[in-house]
Formats: structure tokens, sequence, C-alpha cells
């Protein structure tokens, strides 16, 4: 099997799995339990805290463990959005292709009776700080912006972002669960007050993640009870996960340099040789995007069908996103970029690990090249443009 699905989840490394065993097995003592066998497991979580704060250049307080990258993106966005009101303040600014663990909170808050403006993204895949300063009111609260897009895998310029959000007095919030692990995070030099992350993207446990808040900030909880977290995540904490996430994201950070130059060098075989294939195009900026991200449209066929065959083939990739696999609704990001409905539907997303092989994606260029021209050979859509009858949408 080749497993070309890492922005959907991730292979648990060896040693977040060592890391987490002595956890799940004789350490099981509660943290908040104040003898010693407690202790134990309490020192585990603050060790952890601290080691996942080194990686993103904050303090260890400034860390609280959630669910994972959607618990942490509500808790942020409503956490923001109820400080505001307090001030009268109940304008938001994101974008339009954000994961839908923003975008629907922030429906929630447009029945609440808050404003929020959805930046247009450039056919790029990116925004610009230009756009968010204009964007900026009065009543401006919040401004969440993805660090890289989970689909199309653009980056996104964060610092610059921090640095129109601070100087106009307007808390800045990052989903940034496709970067940690992948890319350099500095929360202080790039003004980041709100940051998710999620254990599971970076090669640590499902169902764990962080939410980073600058000192000072009052957060909500989402989950109320006990005191954990300082009061602001209530409920006993996952130590067999969360001492895997930071073991997970520590090794992640220490190879990121060296992983990510293979990557890249990996992607852009890939790009290069799905760009051989007729009337399709690589979806985002070929530079500004995650190291191991490769998302392409194809006209005249439909992303499900071609998932299914690479998937006999022992592929394992995805169109769209997870989230909306299994709904006909083309991807909301593939929309925002500007691709056609009927070309959405025919999205190819291949995301690769870091025991990705050139071979392997040797494999994935050929598996891919077939599968397209075999539906192609049997879609009534495809006859009609090379017909003539329609138009196409790509060059060839
Ligand atoms: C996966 C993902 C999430 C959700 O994280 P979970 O830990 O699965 O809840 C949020 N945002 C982005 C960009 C993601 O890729």
């Amino acid at each position: 099997m080749i497993y070309a699905d890492n922005a959907a989840t991730t292979r648990m490394s060896q040693t977040a799995i060592q890391a987490m065993l002595p956890y799940l097995d004789k350490l099981y003592g509660n943290p908040s339990s104040l003898y010693a066998f407690g202790q134990q497991a309490r020192e585990a979580l603050e060790d952890a805290r601290e080691r996942i704060a080194s990686c993103l250049g904050c303090e260890a307080r400034e860390i609280i463990f959630t669910s994972g990258g959607s618990e942490a993106d509500n808790q942020a966005i409503l956490s923001a959005a109820a400080l505001g009101a307090r001030k009268g303040k109940k304008h938001i600014i994101s974008t339009a292709f954000e994961h839908h663990a923003v975008l629907h909170t922030l429906e929630q808050l447009k029945k609440q009776g808050y404003d929020v403006t959805l930046l247009d993204v450039h056919e790029s895949g990116l925004i610009t700080e230009q756009q968010v300063a204009d964007a900026i009111r009065e009543d401006t609260c919040l401004v969440t912006v993805m660090y890289a897009n989970n689909e199309i895998g653009t980056i996104q310029p964060i610092a610059e972002i921090g640095a129109v959000c601070r100087e106009k007095g307007v808390l800045f919030h990052t989903d940034a669960v496709q970067a940690a692990g992948h890319l350099p995070i500095d929360v202080k030099a790039q003004q980041i007050d709100l940051l998710s992350l999620s254990a599971h993207k970076f090669h640590g446990p499902k169902g764990i993640g962080a939410l980073y808040a600058r000192r000072g900030l009052a957060l909500e909880p989402l989950i109320r009870g006990g005191a954990q977290e300082r009061n602001k995540r209530a409920g006993t904490e996952n130590v067999p996960a969360i001492v895997g996430m930071a073991a997970a994201l520590n090794e992640a950070c220490a190879g990121m340099e060296a992983t990510s130059t293979r990557l890249r060098v990996l992607r852009d075989r890939l790009i290069a040789g799905l760009d051989q294939i007729p009337y399709g195009e690589l979806n985002g900026d070929r530079t500004q995007r995650l190291p191991g991200n490769v998302s392409f449209c194809f006209e005249g066929i439909e992303g499900e069908s071609l998932l299914l065959l690479l998937d006999d083939k022992g592929i394992c990739a995805s169109s769209g996103s997870a989230c909306t696999s299994g709904s006909l609704d083309p991807s909301h990001v593939l929309l925002s970029i500007g691709r056609p409905h009927e070309v959405a539907h025919g999205s190819l997303r291949l995301t690769l690990g870091e025991d990705a092989t050139e071979a392997q994606v040797d494999e994935i260029i050929a598996a891919v090249t077939d599968v397209v021209s075999y539906l192609r050979g049997m879609s009534p859509f495809w006859r009609d443009l090379m017909n003539g009858k329609r138009p196409h949408v790509f060059a060839e």
C-alpha cells in the first residue's frame, strides 16, 4: 500500500508510541491526585507542556490541551468572540477556504449577531496582509486565517498578518493544524495570539491537540467542570496522548528541515509527472505550499471514481477533504480559488509523508495517468469536451 493521505491523518511515530506506553500501562495516576503516584503523571503532563511550548516559541502556561484541532479552533474563536462582545465589537474576519471547524463555528456566531467577513482567496490559494488590513473595522475583534490549507497546501503570510493585527489591536488566531511539525512556527515573532494544533497530523495520536493562547487572554472554557488546565478546559487530562503528542512534535521539529527538503523534491517530482496529463492543473501556488502537498483538478472525471480505482491499485489518496467526501458538494476550498463546479468534482489530493520514496512517487504518477485516461474513455462529458460541444476549462 502507498499511503498518500497524510493531510487526513498520519502514521504514529515509534518515538511517540514508546513515550506513551508507560502511561497507558503502569503510570495511570490522575495528575490531579495529591499523592506521589498522581504527581508522577502531573510531571509528565507539565514536561509535555514545556516541550510543546518550546516548539512554538511560547511559555508552557500558554498551552491548553484539547481533544484535537477542532476543539482548539472552536475554543479560540468562541473565546475571542466573547471578549470582543464585551467591548461591543462583533466583527470577525476570516477566509473562504478555512477548515469547517472554523467556518461552522463562524456560522454559529453569525446566528448570534456577529458580522463575519470572509476574504476572497486569490486563484493561487493565497490571501495578502493588505486584504486583512483593508477589512479591519472599528468593531473587528478577531482575524482567523489558517496557516496552511489542508486541501491545496498553500501557506499564508502569517507573520505579515500578525503584524497588521497587532498594530490595529485585533486578536489573531491561526488554525495551524497542517503547519505544526511541518513548518517553522514562532508565535512571538509572528505575533500570533491564538493557535490551534492537532497531534495526529504530525505522527502523534488522534483525539489530542493544543491551543496556544497568549498570556493574559481571558479564555472561556468550552468544556466546564473541574479546574484542570487553569480552569480553561475541564476534564481529566489524557496523559498518554499528551505525552505522545509532545514526543511527536519534538521529533517532527527536530527533523523538520531535513524532512521538508526531501519532501519538496518528491512533491515537485509528483507535480511534474501529473503536469503531463492533458487538461489538468495544479491547485494552489507552486512554491508557497506544504512540502508534501500535491493537489490537482482534472477535466472530465469524477474524483470519487478516481479514488476508488486508485484504491484498487493500493494507493490511498483523497478528493476534496475527508470531511466533505461522502457528500456531493464540491469542495469549498476549490470553489474559493475559482475552480468551476465541474472541475472541482475532478480533484485529487496526494499528501506525502516522510517515508515516501521516489519509486512510490513514480508508481503514483503511472497509476493516476492510467486511471484518468481510463475514466475519460468512459465519460460522455469528456466526449463532449473532445467534440467541442463543451468548452475546456484548462489548456491541453
Ligand atoms: C485536521 C484538521 C483540523 C481538525 O483537527 P482534528 O484534530 O481532526 O479535530 C482542523 N483544521 C485543519 C486545517 C485540519 O487539517
